[in-house]
């Protein structure tokens, strides 16, 4: 493999997984064999086979999107925003988000799928994302493999699955599929299955994951032996906690607990489950979340669009490792983390609870350390070369006193000028190296559309 020098950039990392231990430092980066082997303030242009010239451009650590449906992007764009959520305990999936993917589902191709799949991806790699934790819900699995590995992208994938008999009035409204009824362990047999299959893909870029829906849509035991199996596989589980009023309504009806004692209580939780949200949790099942060492993954836009704030403060405070994800439209990480930045003031309407170096943090090594992965969120010796290049001579940044607060408060997504994975660029300034920016786009759309078109046939829409 080349060896490709990154020259006169300025870099911005944390050093190690403390937090306090950002630099930025005018840097040469010299890439080797996928990894960052030397970063140092002049590296001979002659060491290396390839040069790229960014002076006065900022590197950071390629951002991880911790958790995200791609298929909802395309999908549902512009259709949970502004949205009359009073059915369901305030959230659009019910009656919108699902109802969309399963008509996607039952009319696409597999080459449509791909379309809208791609669009996607390459919004979330524009906006400086390196890697995705990615909750499949159906036959997109293998296709979505495939793009990781044409993209060049780092993933780590899962299937959505539940026990299906758990939702039986929200299946009589006709208004939710999320899953055929399945025999209990089937949709889990399955799910190991993909593992065995795809595991380690992409040239080691792909890892499968577990990836049961939530605690209140699987049975006991379904949760139960896929914790057993993330043990066996030694692989992480995927899960949504504490989302909706729903999820706590039912199982307190259930067990007479809230989800994060259940789920504490039938020895599911450890620090291989990386769980999103969080959201509808008290003081006492926060500290069962730091004691259990469970990731959080903090994703604020999806919950502000339905007028709810996600706790990102209460779980810092607690020591609990917080990462980043879009989990739906827009899957654009620079603006996630404003967004985590500012709704975390909001929230505790306190200015310096949530700062910029905190979402930053969040979306590198919260990242990295929810994924498992040592070698991944920071810019250090050995690490591997997972970059994202920001130009940052534009109006809209300039001047720059705190580079972490110009990047979080100031950068958007079409600043990002490179990323480079394992070493390898996937993004030039020129656009996506593997496929044409704009045909991506037009196909996307196209097959969008058609989907829409069968909702409203349907009266999804
Ligand atoms: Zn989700």
């Amino acid at each position: 493999m080349s060896r490709t020098i990154l020259k006169g950039g300025m870099v911005l990392t944390f050093i190690n997984e403390a937090y306090e231990a950002t630099k930025i430092q005018e840097s040469d980066i010299l890439i080797d064999n996928g990894l960052v082997e030397e970063i140092s303030p002049f590296i001979q242009e002659e060491q290396g086979d390839e040069v790229v010239h960014i002076p006065g451009q900022m590197v950071i650590p390629g951002l991880i999107n911790a958790h995200n449906h791609t298929l909802t992007t395309a999908v549902c764009r512009g259709m949970t925003d502004d949205y009359n959520r009073e059915n369901y305990g305030g959230s659009a999936l019910y009656t919108r988000v699902f109802p969309l993917k399963r008509i996607a589902l039952e009319i696409l191709n597999e080459e449509e799928i791909a379309a809208i799949l791609k669009m996607a991806l390459v919004e979330m790699i524009q906006s400086g994302a390196t890697t995705v934790g990615e909750q499949c819900t159906g036959k997109e699995f293998g296709i979505f493999v495939d793009l990781v590995d044409e993209l060049g992208i780092r993933a780590s994938i899962c299937p959505m699955y539940t026990s299906g008999e758990h939702l039986p009035e929200l299946k009589e409204t006709g208004k939710i599929d999320i899953g055929e009824r399945k025999k209990e362990m089937e949709v889990l047999e399955e799910n190991i299955r993909l593992y065995e299959q795809y595991q380690g893909d992409g040239e080691g870029r792909v890892e499968i994951w577990l990836g049961p829906h939530a605690p209140d849509s699987c049975s006991q035991e379904l949760l139960m032996e896929t914790a057993r199996a993330a043990e066996e596989l030694d692989t992480k589980i995927m899960i949504h906690l504490a989302q909706t009023r729903i999820e706590l309504d039912k199982i307190r009806e259930r067990f007479g607990s809230t989800p994060v004692e259940y789920l504490d209580k039938i020895g599911f939780l450890s620090s291989r489950v990386v769980a999103a949200h969080g959201l509808f949790t008290n003081n006492e099942d926060q500290k069962i979340i730091k004691d259990n060492q469970v990731n959080i993954v903090h994703c604020p836009q999806v919950f502000v669009k339905g007028g709810m704030i996600a706790p990102f403060h209460p779980y810092m405070e607690k020591e609990v490792t917080v990462s980043l994800g879009t989990d739906s439209y827009a899957m654009d990480m620079m603006a996630e983390m404003r967004m985590a930045a500012l709704v975390g003031k909001l929230h505790t309407q306190n200015a310096h609870s949530v700062t910029a170096s905190d979402a930053f943090f969040a979306a590198t090594v919260g990242g990295a350390k929810a994924f498992g992965r040592s070698d991944l969120g920071r810019l250090v010796e050995g690490q591997k070369a997972d970059i994202t290049v920001i130009d940052m001579q534009k109006s809209h940044i300039q001047p720059v006193a705190i580079p972490v607060i110009n990047l979080v408060y100031h950068v958007n997504a079409a600043d990002v000028s490179y990323v480079f994975v394992d070493g390898k660029a996937v993004k030039t300034p020129q656009g996506i190296v593997s496929g044409d920016d704009r045909k991506i786009v037009d196909d996307g759309k196209v097959v969008s559309e058609k989907i829409w078109a069968a909702a409203r046939q349907e009266g999804v829409l």
